[in-house]
């Protein structure tokens, strides 16, 4: 008996033409149903609010995909009693009960792999590949979680004294509120909820206001599985009325979040401070955010070295935390690395991810615009800009939240541009005079999430492991795209606190461990 051994969800394959057909078939379908009022889920019950935000697709804001009411103190509260009611009985049911669950939304995923990835293209402005990918992520996530759930549920036994009998075992800590981003709106999110519900953890989740409608896909996905009333509770809302309640609640044990430094710091804090009514010590787990290098070595496959930096840098318009934003060059190759770099930037196509010509759509929504539009800025006045491109006057026309595909050079560890996450389209090109220099700077911020490195070099692959310290380094290889098990992700310094999503110590910090010693 026994599952199989963990696999990663295979990527589109587009040469097919199923696959290629099944995007533009599932978002005509979308377009269909969407536009409605997407109400909370609060104990197994839709909850509707007065209060509501539109979501609406950033490659063109006039497209609303949902009205979605939005949580405030009074919801939080019952979401965050209804799942405290649940953990009574919740953190009790089997392990292997609980990784079935995880298994039946998998399998929910699976059966609705293109409809789950329409809905990113439309809502956040997803490639179709990298939508799917996401959703393939999430499965992920259920299929290994569950499985390591079931390792983790049998009790240990600990040591042979005669005379006793002594077993360590796992228990679910509580309400888990999980506070999720919109950048991998669904393998993000399905991460973090499955962990804490396969240790026996209910949960009240807050998606991100962008992509609160994929969020609303859990909803679906935990009901296909039967999971009990109370174990799940959707709860969007705005993080200026909520956020804090749902963080400061005397009844939440652990914060599961992903997102940006400042709201991470801020989430600890307060985490730290015990309310009236408090009985357990709250454990976070916040990544965070990064601004990862790749070192170009001066032997190094160009032709590689300039699709990886390209695709680390502008895949999904760069807005993923692993994404690379510096590329740090050795003198000798430089000039060569970067008009090559310079030439297949200006190369690609830009426009509505709904297209598959386009390589980079939309950033997420207006806000995100902004943001990244003063990055350019001091991009601008910082460095030398290699290449500012922006989508033509039609598409401009349209109101898309569109930003330029920036790169900068002449960049110095310094500079605000060298240090700060923009979460957008903007790469920083460094020189360096040797590996020694290259490993200084690409070490030189505050941040430790991922890194790559392009060299043909043994010696200098070599170091690079050792001295290159960041959560994921890549050997020639992008910087991004990290698979579960194989990749397990995560960092440290500023990028965050807890172990590696999709790693084997994941699920330890979402559980208490107990020990029984009985007398024999
Ligand atoms: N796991 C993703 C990757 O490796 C990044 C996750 C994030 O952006 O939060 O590309």
């Amino acid at each position: 008996g026994g599952l199989p051994r963990f696999k990663n969800f295979p990527p589109a394959d587009f040469t097919l033409a199923a696959e290629r057909d099944a995007y533009p078939a599932s978002i005509a379908k979308l377009r269909k149903t969407m536009g409605g009022t997407v109400p909370l889920y609060i104990n197994g019950q839709d909850v509707t609010t007065a209060d509501t935000l539109d979501s609406y697709n950033p490659a063109l804001p006039s497209e609303i995909l949902g009205s979605v009411c939005q949580a405030g103190v009074e919801e939080v509260d019952r979401a965050v009693e209804a799942a405290s009611a649940a953990y009574l009985t919740w953190r009790d049911v089997a392990p292997e009960e609980r990784a079935e669950a995880l298994l039946k939304a998998a399998q929910y995923l699976k059966d609705n792999v293109h409809d789950m990835a329409a809905l990113q293209v439309l809502e956040v402005g997803k490639q179709w590949d990298q939508a799917q990918a996401d959703v393939g992520e999430a499965i992920d996530f259920l299929e290994y979680y569950a499985r390591e759930m079931i390792r983790l549920g049998k009790p240990r036994r600990m040591g042979r004294a005669p005379g006793e009998m002594s077993h360590l075992f796992y228990q679910g800590k509580g309400v888990a509120a999980v506070i999720a981003p919109w950048n991998f709106p669904m393998a993000i999110s399905v991460g973090m909820v499955s962990a804490a519900i396969v240790c026996g953890n209910p949960v009240v989740y807050k998606p991100a206001g962008s992509s609160s409608c994929v969020g609303r896909a859990l909803v679906d996905m935990w009901k296909a599985a039967g999971l009990p009333d109370g174990v799940f509770n959707y709860c969007p809302g705005r993080g200026s009325v909520m956020g804090d309640h749902l963080v400061d609640h005397p009844e939440v044990s652990v914060i599961a979040f992903t997102g940006s430094m400042e709201v991470g710091l801020r989430i600890q804090e307060r985490a730290a401070k015990v309310q009236p009514g408090q009985q357990q010590c709250k454990r976070v787990i916040a990544e965070m955010g990064g601004k990862n290098a790749i070192i170009i070595d001066d032997d190094a496959d160009l032709d590689e070295a300039v699709l990886g930096v390209l695709y680390s840098a502008f895949g999904f318009q760069g807005q993923k935390c692993s994404a690379c934003s510096r590329v740090v060059v050795l003198d000798s190759i430089y000039d060569r690395f970067v008009e090559r770099l310079t030439e297949a930037a200006k190369s690609v196509k830009l426009g509505p991810s709904e297209n598959p010509a386009n390589y980079m759509g939309p950033v997420v929504d207006k806000a995100a615009q902004q943001n990244v539009l003063r990055y350019v800025k001091i991009a601008e006045e910082e460095g030398r800009v290699l290449v500012k491109r922006e989508v033509s006057e039609d598409l401009k026309a349209t109101g898309g939240c569109y930003v330029p595909l920036t790169i900068v050079g002449d960049i110095t560890r310094d500079h605000r541009i060298a240090q700060e996450e923009v979460f957008g389209p903007v790469l920083s090109v460094m020189r360096a005079k040797d590996m020694d220099e290259a490993l200084a700077i690409a070490n030189s911020t505050k941040f430790a999430l991922t890194g790559a490195i392009y060299s043909r070099s043994p010696r200098n692959l070599e170091r690079a492991y050792k001295e290159f310290r960041v959560g994921n380094l890549y050997l020639n290889k992008p910087s991004v795209g990290a698979l579960v098990e194989r990749h397990a992700f995560g960092g440290f310094k500023m990028s965050g606190v807890g172990s590696k999503s999709g790693g084997p110590d994941y699920l330890l910090q979402f559980l208490d461990p107990r020990l029984v010693c009985e007398n024999t």
